[in-house]
């Protein structure tokens, strides 16, 4: 029985990456650092790519002499996931938490009418389709996004979300949704956990805190694909998710 529970918790126990803000302008000086410490223990990260980003505050970041789109497809053939995150992560709307996880603030997206969330997936899906990658995966800037977010992604056949609470993925309004819990490596004994990393921010001890963390624990990194192969609606993850979407949103209200 011991060994029964002990393989379950293992099968069901892993970590994914998710890298923020990737565009023409970005650290890249960090993105090589974390691609070099990724290849050598065959992590295959989520990026999220903002395929026509006029974000002001990201333009402050250097470009480099390479192709873009060119970067993105190598990216790609390593097996890395490559999602969508937003179409020019440009914040124009605020929400009082009314947005589909309610974390309240500022939004690309959420309180935009369903025609108008279309037109901007659309613009961003045809960046893609242009430069010939094809993708399934969308995160929004600052996690916000509302149903209309959600029923515009279905339209366009996107279906695939890397943000939410709780510890398994499950599937909510024709979606796949990974969670997305932590901003920092924080290893929980069970349940598939995904980091998010801005390396635009990302400074010499946060690098080596990941460093540390990917060295110990590299066995337990799975890929997109292996995360997608765990959506799960059983009833016992939903309380789970429940509570942690109750736990995070008290956390946030006492640290805000
Ligand atoms: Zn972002």
């Amino acid at each position: 029985m011991y060994n029964i529970i002990k393989k379950y918790i293992s099968d069901n126990t892993g970590f994914l990456i998710r890298l923020d803000d990737i565009a023409e302008n970005m650290n890249w000086d960090m993105m090589q650092k974390v691609s070099d410490l990724f290849d050598k223990y065959q992590i295959k990260p989520v990026l999220g790519i903002i395929p026509n980003n006029q974000d002001p505050e990201l333009f402050s970041y250097p470009k480099k002499n390479i192709n873009f789109w060119e970067q993105v497809r190598i990216w790609k053939n390593k097996g890395w996931e490559i999602g969508m995150h937003g179409n020019n992560h440009v914040y124009d709307k605020s929400c009082p938490k009314n947005d589909y996880l309610g974390h309240g603030g500022n939004s690309e997206f959420c309180n935009h009418s369903y025609e108008f969330q279309l037109e901007k997936i659309k613009s961003g899906l045809n960046k893609f389709k242009d430069e010939k990658i094809n993708i399934r995966t969308f995160f929004a800037p600052n996690h916000t996004f509302d149903r209309n977010t959600l029923l515009a992604l279905n339209q366009c056949g996107i279906n695939k979300v890397l943000d939410g609470y709780g510890l398994m993925p499950y599937e909510e309004n024709k979606v796949n949704f990974i969670p997305q819990l932590f901003y920092k490596t924080f290893k929980l004994p069970f349940g598939i956990q995904s980091f998010q990393i801005h390396l635009n921010y990302l400074d010499k001890q946060e690098f080596y805190e990941l460093k540390n963390f990917i060295e110990k624990n590299y066995k337990k990194f799975i890929t997109f694909d292996q995360a997608l192969s765990k959506v799960n609606n059983n009833l016992s993850y939903k309380i789970i998710r429940i509570t942690t979407e109750k736990i995070l949103k008290i956390k946030r209200i006492i640290s805000n």
